[in-house]
């Protein structure tokens, strides 16, 4: 799996991983199994939060992680509620608890609060000085909120924002994006599938995605997957529950695309106007 620096971490990550929203729906047993197989297979950029399954999600992964911690890059998240000087550490304390490990590699605010953000970043700073995470970062931040966290921080303290961005939904690219390469932020994208909702193959764009996969004996998830990833700050974290999902987003590492086929695929699913803000799950 290609690995790529994230942001100023000085630390190279897969530019795929494994997302886990939802993974407690599936059965324990398979959910552990697609996680270690993700793992085997290079994806291991781990993406998860305190939130998913109030937890039950972060004990998953401890399961799965156990005797391997070290091939991993574990990302978790603090609910803004929580997202206090104070409540980052208590929250931070009880994700590593149940992911059964000694730190996070990056700590992320799950979405902006009503907490200060000064709080929150010295929280953060705190855990990074006792050596309980590696790096923070921010999700579902818009540039006027990346403004305000690089003012309190300055931006090379960001390692990353954590964005929702798939072919259907594009808006990160007007501002967002800009912003963070500008900076050496790096770009998490999430449900880079649309959250389930990928492009039928009988839409137009489904079938240029089964066109250029037809090409290079891939799956049109491979093709998207290989779209969101094409500039060097971007990575993107799947969500699989099932062993020949995450095999199918695993062999995506080894495609390249033509300057060409990434111009039929931006064509196919444009951009789109700027908006305020950016869009949220
Ligand atoms: P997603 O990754 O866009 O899509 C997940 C869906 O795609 C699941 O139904 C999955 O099926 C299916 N799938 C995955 N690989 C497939 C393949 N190769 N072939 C066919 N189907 C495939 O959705 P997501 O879970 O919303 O987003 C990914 C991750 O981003 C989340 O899990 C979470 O870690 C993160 N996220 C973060 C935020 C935030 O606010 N920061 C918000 C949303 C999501 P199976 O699971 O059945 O295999």
């Amino acid at each position: 799996m290609e690995l790529r620096p994230l942001g100023r971490t000085g630390v190279d990550v897969p530019a795929i991983g494994q997302g886990t929203w939802e993974l407690d729906a599936h059965d324990r047993r398979t959910a552990v199994a697609a996680l270690r197989r993700g793992v085997d297979l290079g994806l291991g950029h781990i993406d998860t939060a305190e939130m998913y399954g109030d937890g039950t999600v972060e004990e998953i992964i401890g399961e799965a992680i156990r005797g391997r911690r070290d091939q991993v890059y574990l990302v978790s998240k603090v609910l803004p509620r929580n997202a206090t000087t104070a409540g980052v550490a208590t929250a931070c304390a009880r994700s590593l608890r149940r992911l059964r490990t000694g730190h996070l590699d990056c700590y992320l605010l799950h979405w902006p609060g009503s907490h200060p953000l000064e709080g929150t970043i010295a929280g953060f700073e705190r855990l990074r000085a006792e050596g309980k995470i590696r790096a923070w970062g921010l999700s579902n931040f818009d540039v006027d909120e990346l403004e305000a966290a690089a003012a309190i921080a300055g931006a090379e303290s960001i390692a990353c924002n954590q964005v929702l961005y798939h072919l259907a939904e594009r808006t990160i690219e007007h501002e967002v994006l800009p912003w963070c390469e500008a900076r050496g932020v790096a770009v998490v994208g999430y449900s880079p599938f649309g959250s389930g909702r990928f492009p039928a193959p009988s839409s137009r764009g489904g079938r240029v995605l089964a066109e250029i996969a037809a090409t290079h004996g891939a799956s049109p998830r491979q093709v998207a997957l290989r779209f969101l990833l094409r500039r060097p700050s971007l990575f993107a974290i799947p969500k699989a529950g099932r062993i020949p999902h995450v095999e199918d987003n695993a062999a995506a590492g080894a495609l390249a695309l033509s300057a060409t086929e990434l111009a039929r695929i931006d064509a196919a699913f444009p951009r789109g106007r700027q908006r305020r803000g950016v869009p949220m799950l």
